[in-house]
């Protein structure tokens, strides 16, 4: 069991996830990552986290079910003995991005109980052990970083089920924030706009134009390690007298001007 703070990132192996794990690792915590695939297939991001002195553990958990859910706090308790931070940031987009008139149940309840149900019912099994551990020691500081989506305000017709997954985390943000307050424990939103991994690599086409011509006020793709920084200075305890916020990491997406 090492000095280091725990930080856990729900789908840590590549993407945002990893660009977050990364930059939790460069800024001294010890990482957590779980995904759905085997670990030879993610080796390479474990040695890259290693490399930096971290002490890193892969959990091959999908976030939606309970079992693996508990399984996974369970091989953290074992491995470090503690969990600082979670990073609810596993999540998918629509298989198939189908207008609302024609759109099936099976995606909406597959992205309800991926994007929001997991990362909720996670939220309360890691409160629980942290308000333990703060019991324990007055010393301890945990935090819960949700990364949601500007499509948490933003309607895209074509994928209802993700936008609605997203709101659903910013109401967590909320919910969770009011309930863990008093035990000082903030929770934050990351809310990221058009960010360059494979999630997007299917439509770069349509957005390095959208881009061109003026989505963003920044005009660039955003990148992981955008989101990593974000997260770390909310991880270090940067904002530690602020909690249930936002933050934007989009660029100026979502700013509305006339
Ligand atoms: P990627 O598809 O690139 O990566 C997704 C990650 O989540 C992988 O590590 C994957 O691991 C993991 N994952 C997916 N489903 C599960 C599951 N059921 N259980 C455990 N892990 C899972 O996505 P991004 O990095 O782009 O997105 C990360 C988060 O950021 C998502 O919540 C997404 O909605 C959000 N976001 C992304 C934006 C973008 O433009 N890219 C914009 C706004 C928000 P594995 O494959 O090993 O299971």
């Amino acid at each position: 069991m090492g000095d280091k703070r725990v930080a856990l990132v729900t789908g840590g192996s590549r993407g945002i996830g990893f660009g977050v794990a990364l930059c939790l690792a460069k800024n001294g915590f010890d990482i957590v990552i779980c995904g759905r695939r085997p670990q030879i297939e993610v080796e390479d991001a474990l040695q890259e986290l290693r490399s930096t002195g971290a002490d890193v553990l892969y959990c091959i958990a999908d976030v939606s079910s309970a079992d693996d859910r508990t399984a996974m706090l369970d091989a953290i308790k074992n491995k470090f003995g503690a969990l600082h931070v979670l990073v609810n940031n596993a999540g998918i987009a629509p298989k198939v991005r189908a207008d609302m008139l024609d759109a099936d149940e099976e995606s909406f309840a597959l992205l309800l109980k991926t994007n929001l149900q997991g990362p909720y019912f996670l939220t309360q099994a890691a409160a629980k052990w942290m308000i333990e551990q703060q019991k324990a020691d007055d010393g301890f500081h945990g935090c819960v970083v949700n990364v949601s989506s500007v499509s948490s305000t933003v309607a895209s017709t074509n994928r209802g089920d993700y936008c609605i997954s997203k709101a659903g985390i910013s109401m967590a943000t909320t919910l969770w924030a009011a309930r863990l307050g008093e035990f000082n424990i903030p929770v934050y939103e990351v809310r990221p706009g058009v960010i360059k991994t494979d999630m997007t690599s299917g439509v770069t086409g349509k957005y390095d134009k959208l881009i061109e011509d003026g989505l963003c006020l920044l005009k660039r793709w955003g990148f992981p390690e955008d989101i990593g920084k974000a997260v770390a200075m909310l991880a270090r305890g940067d904002l530690a007298y602020s909690t249930g916020q936002v933050i934007l990491v989009d660029g100026g997406m979502t700013i509305q001007s006339l």
